[in-house]
């Protein structure tokens, strides 16, 4: 049987803003469902790298945040911490990061918690048993509240194809040694023709591990961590995914960490996605690029695989923009991710996740 999946576009109605309707759809796809009163209510969202504008508005995030208290829940706003160094690698500079981006209190009206502590390894062991991954390490905040809604940024993704709601469980709420436990066996390689020698992406590797050797790049495999950064900075496309099926494994694991997490959280927890500001890349960077499609709408099940797919087949059924990352499949109905990232196969987190048991790849949309 299809799973549901409740819509709604972005055109406000009479006498009703985008943050009604949000509140709206949640109620409607049953968000009470899975809050009791006085549960402690994990929401995790990521709060955007300073710099990044795509993330999803704290305007949004204090609606849902509402919404969780109308029904006698405590919520918590929440994320681990980063691999890469960036400004949000430990709690510190991620709750400051979070307070620049708009997450104050005064704003979402709910205190941040670190998942995973002031360091990232504040987590708890979760025994899965899978395919890759046998126990997760999963930040212990949220696995020790009593609920979790997830809002999650669908976008496209250098790793995975699309980022949306597994890499918002699976590689978000992971302790920083989970998420090196799933990006382990991914890599690059230089393509010497292409590369000029300039060092960005060795300014960037968060691992140390690229060195300008004849005016080539040049990594050392023993400490790359498989992040993937150098993808998204060099500037003649010069640094490509060094095996597609280790890409496909990231992904598995993506959804393998995914269970872990739900794992405790049966019949307790809730997805929403926003489909709006669809840019090529992952939030952390600290900059975005212009959006691949228009912006599309918010979608809300209790099925993450569901939302997962009609996310994507929202995305595809739209019309690419040109002057944008998209270099083919403009029109609608064509495939965005595989115009955006050729080589990588977006379809296994969702086909992965359907086969250990995180929901339904048939849904039906119903629109509000
Ligand atoms: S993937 Fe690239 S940026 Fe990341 S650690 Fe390896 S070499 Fe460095
Ligand atoms: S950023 Fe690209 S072009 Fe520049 S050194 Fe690195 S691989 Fe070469």
């Amino acid at each position: 049987m299809a799973s549901k999946v409740y819509f709604t576009d972005m055109h406000p109605g009479y006498g009703e803003n985008l943050m009604d309707k949000l509140e709206r759809l949640v109620k409607k796809a049953g968000i009470n469902d899975v809050i009791e009163k006085n549960d402690l209510v994990a929401v995790k969202l990521h709060f955007g790298e300073p710099g990044n504008l795509a993330y999803i508005r704290p305007n949004y995030v204090q609606r849902i945040v509402r919404v969780i208290k109308s029904f006698g829940g405590k919520p918590f706003l929440t994320d681990s911490n980063t691999l890469y160094i960036g400004k949000r690698s430990n709690a510190v500079d991620h709750l400051n990061s979070a307070i620049k981006n708009g997450f104050t209190y005064s704003m979402v009206e709910a205190p941040i918690i670190i998942a995973d502590g002031i360091r990232g390894d504040s987590y708890t062991e979760v025994e899965v048993n899978l395919e890759l991954v046998k126990k997760a390490m999963i930040g212990s905040a949220v696995y020790n509240a009593d609920a979790l809604i997830v809002l999650t940024h669908f976008k496209g993704h250098e790793l995975t194809g699309f980022g949306g709601t597994l890499k918002n469980i699976g590689m978000g709420i992971a302790s920083r040694g989970g998420k090196l436990e799933q990006h382990s066996g991914m890599g690059t390689k230089v393509n010497e023709s292409k590369c000029i020698g300039c060092g960005t992406c060795a300014k960037f590797c968060p691992g140390g591990a690229i060195e300008i050797m004849s005016s080539k790049a040049v990594i050392d495999y023993d400490e790359c961590i498989g992040c993937g950064e150098c993808l998204v900075v060099c500037p003649t496309g010069a640094m490509e995914v060094k095996e597609y099926d280790s890409a496909d494994r990231v992904a598995m694991k993506i959804a393998e960490y995914t269970y872990a997490v739900l794992k405790n959280k049966k019949d307790k927890a809730f997805f929403v996605s926003f489909i709006m500001n669809v840019s090529p890349y992952c939030d952390c960077y600290s900059s975005n690029d212009v959006p691949i499609v228009p912006d599309i709408g918010m979608a809300a099940s209790k099925d993450p695989i569901a939302l997962e797919q009609a996310c994507a087949d929202l995305v595809n059924d739209a019309p690419g923009y040109k002057d944008s990352q998209l270099k083919t499949n403009f029109e609608p109905g064509e495939d965005k991710f595989k115009g955006l990232f050729p080589g990588i196969d977006w379809e296994t987190q969702i086909k992965h996740g359907e086969e250990i048991g995180l929901g339904n790849r048939k849904y039906e949309l119903v629109r509000i």
